[in-house]
């Protein structure tokens, strides 16, 4: 069976030592990912920001903060993965200089300057061997250009999969999937809970023996 590298939850980059900036994420899909991963007989490392849902028992958790601090975890664990799944919501940016101490009430208004943070999955795409790769995308556009802009992520990403959903996935139990591999066309999956998104994904990064 395989060792699975699975990415879950936001991160979160702080403006001080209260503050911080992050999204909406819940980690569900990451922990359905694990759960379908465990059930099919795998080994997960389940690298993780600070989730709502927590994941199966029985995975490697590794729990980190920010996306500098996923991307350490993630390089060390990845050389001894088969496969990667990104399902994190990764904060694009974080501040440049976040404050040693708590910013005071007052004095107007504040100004934070963001800089971009690396981008996990691409990272590990120049590391890959014989590991098979997934990430997801969510697009808000209209169906053709949300598909392009899927497998330019996919090339840029070097993937094998990317999952396209719905900006109402974010946090909810369902969403609207469409499902791209590296080649060949997409395979629509419509309307299906995150868990039976994540067995799907799994079955086709690695399909059943007959
Ligand atoms: O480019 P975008 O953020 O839409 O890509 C989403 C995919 O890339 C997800 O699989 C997410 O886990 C991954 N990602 C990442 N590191 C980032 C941003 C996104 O691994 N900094």
């Amino acid at each position: 069976m395989a060792r699975i590298l699975i990415t879950s939850g936001p991160t979160r980059e702080p403006l001080d030592p209260v503050r911080f900036l992050t999204n909406a994420s819940t980690g569900r899909m990451g922990a359905a990912l694990a759960a379908a991963a465990l059930e099919r007989g795998h080994a997960v490392d389940f690298v993780t920001g600070p989730a709502a849902v927590f994941p199966p028992k029985g995975v490697h958790k590794v729990a980190v903060t920010t996306a500098l601090e996923m991307l350490g975890a993630c390089e060390k664990l990845y050389p001894l993965c088969d496969a990667v799944i990104g399902a994190a919501a990764v904060s694009d940016f974080r501040p440049r200089s976040p404050l040693a101490h708590k910013k005071p009430q007052g004095g107007g208004a504040w100004a934070i300057e963001l800089i971009p943070n690396p981008d996990i999955l691409e990272a590990l795409g120049r590391l890959k061997r014989h590991q098979v790769h997934a990430g997801f995308a969510l697009e808000t556009l209209g169906l053709s250009e949300a598909i392009q802009r899927a497998r330019d992520k996919l090339s840029r990403k070097n993937l094998d999969w990317i999952v396209l959903n719905s900006a109402q996935a974010i946090g909810a139990e369902e969403g609207i999937f469409l499902l791209i591999p590296r080649q060949g066309p997409e395979i629509s999956l419509g309307k299906i809970s995150k868990e039976k998104l994540a067995g799907t994904l799994l079955d086709r990064i690695f399909p059943k023996k007959p």
